[in-house]
């Protein structure tokens, strides 16, 4: 099976549905060839209505530099106590930068300050907000806590609630098949996470409250993970990350930045199971994320 068709395959496609000059070889694309396919897209997606009011992701100025890193073999998310310098990257072609809020609270203080795994036991007890009433399992997330890519999604759905881990199910398994596309996989040079840490009953849309009380301990993820790029999926991670209330499509495309580290924008998996033409412009997603993370990842061996 070619590689086309192969790829074909894992996103679930039959080559009915996509153009075929969409589906070239991402390592024979030169990057000026990918910026202009990917840049002028129209996304006719119906627009979801506007969120709540912004919520506040915390992610210092400045990160520390680390010197290019081998993925970590492990998924366990235990954080090592020293991770290595990496570089910053390569320069950004469209930046927004979250504006960053003050930690104005004891908890928010606290919380800053912790290490991997002072965080994972907060996350699991936490009960910031309503919601811990009702969860199975705080998700905390999943894959290498050095990860060069993040992942970020919204919320866990009833079987992450159940598991106490991010994207499983059909959804999960098109994110696997996303991610190994472009030559990634789950707990590999990967780190999956979502904006909140536990699931809405049936659900729901959060509530800005939940996402003000959740907001720090994925900053605090950001900031020990530091990533080389920020994978953010689904309208509500985008908008919450980039503190914007623009439509999805208005984004894509373009790479954008929570502050010092990188972020491109995609399509959720439970929305692309929804939505089957719309993997044509998930793969021109999934494109944009492997030619920038290649290109980070090469800049910090300059
Ligand atoms: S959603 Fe976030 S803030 Fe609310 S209880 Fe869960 S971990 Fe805590």
């Amino acid at each position: 099976m070619s590689r086309r068709d192969l790829i074909l395959s894992e996103l679930g496609l039959t080559p009915l549905w996509v153009r075929p000059e969409l589906l070239a070889e991402p390592e024979a694309v030169a990057e000026p060839e990918i910026a202009a396919r990917i840049a002028p897209v129209a996304d006719d997606a119906p627009p979801p209505p506007v969120r709540r009011e912004a919520p506040v992701i915390v992610v210092p100025h400045t990160q520390p530099e680390r010197a290019p890193s081998a993925p970590a073999p492990t998924a366990a998310p235990v954080r090592p106590a020293a991770p290595p310098p990496r570089g910053n990257g390569g320069p950004s072609v469209h930046a927004t930068i979250a504006p960053l809020a003050e930690a104005d609270s004891s908890r928010a203080r606290d919380i800053a300050a912790m290490d991997w795994a002072t965080l994972q036991q907060a996350v699991t007890g936490c009960t910031a907000c309503g919601l811990c009433k009702t969860r199975t399992h705080a998700v905390f997330g999943v894959g290498n806590p050095q990860a060069e890519l993040l992942v970020v999604g919204e919320a866990p759905g009833a079987e992450e609630d159940r598991q106490g881990e991010p994207f499983v199910g059909a959804a999960g398994k098109l994110l696997d098949n996303m991610l190994a596309a472009i030559g990634e996989k789950r707990g590999e040079r990967v780190f999956i996470a979502n904006v909140l840490k536990c699931r809405p009953p049936g659900n729901r849309n959060p509530q800005p409250e939940e996402v003000l009380q959740c907001a720090p301990l994925l900053a605090r993820q950001i900031e020990l993970i530091r990533p080389r790029l920020i994978f953010a999926i689904g309208r509500f991670a985008i908008q919450t990350l980039l503190q914007t209330d623009a439509p999805v499509g208005a984004l894509r495309g373009k790479l954008h930045q929570v502050n010092d580290i990188p972020v491109v924008v995609g399509y959720h998996p439970a929305y692309l199971l929804r939505n089957l033409p719309d993997k044509a412009r998930a793969w021109r997603d999934l494109l944009l994320v492997q030619q920038r993370l290649q290109a980070l990842t090469a800049a910090s061996r300059d």
